[in-house]
């Protein structure tokens, strides 16, 4: 497709949405900040949903969020009135646990990240070492005690951990200087969204303080990571990916992904991107193909009854 300026969906012309429309068969969808946000739901969002699927595309929902589980992501769409079923659900989590089998890893892994995190990994069967929970006593000796360990950790996992500490940092660290160390990242992203002009930092930079000391790429099983798109595409087998459509809200987790595997992109303004903030985007890597206000524009585009108040 040439690139251009993206396009507001609801301001193609007839023929351009037929078109738009008959280009995908599967939808990949983000949640936080296109379903719901922190506290609220985005109006109508599930609507989009249901078009969707009556006009027979294939929803699955990629997040990076591994701190709430499947189950509960469920039982939020069901309170919206969307039936969604579990495996339409990817986090994370679940796909550093698809990777792991894919590589046959065998096993210590440290990880910081939260404890329904953990809690994946572990019913997995993975074994797992985490800590200190504790504050530690200032002196080198006892931060020695808690960073040198000599149990043969082969994996240090990092996503989010609200309460990360700068030993646990440390102590991935000493892990790391194993040659056969794997450093794997869940959720990458720099900032969070959590309310309305609110960004705080997320998982991405502590990560990357790992990365820059110990001179190791991190293999990625959020979006963007380049492992997570190759093994969604092998899991979903997705043979022409122009055929794919991902939906998000932000730019340099979703639309990043998206172009990056190939799919089509579409950014909804519900969530942590605003349109100025989209219009001054000129990477084209971070650029996306179409924009909505909300996914609840997709039941219009297909359609369906228009939004109350246009
Ligand atoms: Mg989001």
């Amino acid at each position: 497709m040439e690139r251009g300026k993206p396009q507001h969906i609801l301001q193609l012309s007839e023929e351009q949405r037929r078109r738009f429309v008959d280009s995908f068969d599967r939808v990949l969808s983000d949640i936080d900040g296109v379903v719901w946000n922190v506290e609220s739901s985005v109006p109508r969002a599930v609507d989009g949903y249901a078009a969707l699927q009556r006009a027979g595309k294939d929803v699955v929902f990629v997040t990076n969020n591994s701190v709430r589980t499947v189950d509960q992501c469920v039982r939020r769409f069901e309170k919206l009135g969307l039936h969604v079923a579990p495996q339409q659900v990817w986090h994370p989590a679940q796909s550093i646990v698809l990777y792991l089998r894919d590589i046959q890893f065998e096993g210590l892994i440290y990880v910081i990240a939260s404890a329904p995190f953990k809690a994946v990994l572990r019913e997995a069967g993975y074994q797992l070492l985490d800590g200190p929970n504790e504050f530690i006593e200032e002196s080198y000796d006892s931060l020695a005690k808690t960073i040198f360990d000599r149990q043969p950790v082969r994996a240090v996992i990092i996503d989010v951990d609200f309460n990360l500490t700068s030993p646990k940092l440390l102590r991935a660290h000493m892990y790391l200087r194993h040659p056969e160390c794997l450093l794997i990242g869940g959720a990458t992203d720099r900032l969070l969204p959590v309310a309305k002009g609110v960004n705080i930092i997320g998982p991405g930079p502590f990560a990357s303080i790992l990365v820059e000391a110990s001179g190791q790429q991190a293999l990625t099983l959020g979006k963007p990571g380049r492992e997570l798109g190759e093994l969604l595409i092998k899991r979903l087998k997705i043979s022409e990916p122009h055929r794919v459509l991902m939906v998000g809200d932000m730019l340099a987790q979703d639309i990043r992904f998206g172009r990056q595997c190939g799919f089509q992109t579409l950014l909804v303004l519900s969530g942590g991107c605003s349109l100025e903030q989209l219009q001054a985007e000129t990477s084209p890597d971070l650029v996306p193909d179409y924009y909505a206000d909300t996914v609840a524009d997709v039941a219009q585009l297909l359609g369906e009854e228009p939004k109350s108040h246009v």
